[in-house]
């Protein structure tokens, strides 16, 4: 499909038979940038303008949480850490922990579009792709080796990677050690990466072993999100009344 009907995606215009820059190079270069990014096209609309307070309530919880305020300190710090990233790069990062369908991807894609828009890279990883990719790599003569190759070594040195869903998989010995070497080389590098997690951060290490552990408290700073419903199953309720 043509992207632009004004150049006809040369990306050139002829105006008095001079070639110039067509008006449509920003939106281009965002629709590459987003492309790139292997954020998932539904997730482009997640914007910090789109985020829905409404689902955390404002009383107390059983627990003497208030998530009202949990999840507007969650929300600052990730406003904050956009407006940080974009005046240095090398910033701490942040590690958002809470159950599924608490708004933990959600808040981390309204970082991932708000800095790509911006014109700033981000690479975007769900951590059970990534597993499931670096399982068929792991597998000799499956062909892959390659792409996956690339797709650490961009993991490691993207000015900001966000890993999305660390959750309760196995991990072997052999993904952690590939977790360990992307987060390490990010920490001595000054890389901020950006973590959601439903894992209870006093159980992270039995997931990740200790030393990933503690290079991800060593670059990020811990925020939660709590819900007391499912926000994606909320969700689906309204949209069929
Ligand atoms: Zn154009």
């Amino acid at each position: 499909m043509e992207f632009c009907k004004l150049c006809h995606d040369r990306g050139v215009i002829i105006s008095n038979d001079i070639a110039v820059p067509c008006s449509c190079g920003p939106q281009r270069a965002l629709a590459r940038r987003l492309k790139e990014s292997g954020l998932p096209k539904f997730l482009y609309t997640c914007t910090f303008g789109n985020f829905d307070f409404s689902y955390y309530q404002k009383r107390e919880s059983t627990e003497g949480i208030n998530y009202f305020d949990t999840a507007r300190r969650t929300y600052q710090a990730a406003l904050d850490f956009v407006a940080e990233f974009k005046k240095n790069s090398n910033c701490d990062g942040l590690l958002i922990s809470g159950p599924v369908g608490s708004g933990k991807t959600f808040l981390a894609c309204c970082i991932a579009n708000a800095l790509l828009a911006e014109g700033l890279l981000v690479l975007f990883v769900i951590v059970p792709d990534l597993l499931d990719r670096l399982r068929a790599a792991y597998t000799p003569n499956s062909g892959s080796n390659l792409i996956e190759q690339d797709l650490l070594e961009t993991a490691r040195q993207v000015p900001l990677l966000i890993l999305d869903d660390l959750g309760s998989h196995n991990y072997t010995e052999w993904v952690r050690n590939k977790l360990y070497s992307i987060l390490n080389h990010r920490l001595n590098y000054c890389l901020p990466t950006i973590i959601t997690t439903n894992i209870n951060l006093e159980d992270l290490d039995e997931f990740l072993g200790e030393r990933t552990t503690s290079r991800i408290y060593q670059m990020c700073r811990p925020y939660r999100l709590m819900v007391s419903v499912d926000i994606r199953v909320a969700q689906r309720k309204k949209n069929q009344k």
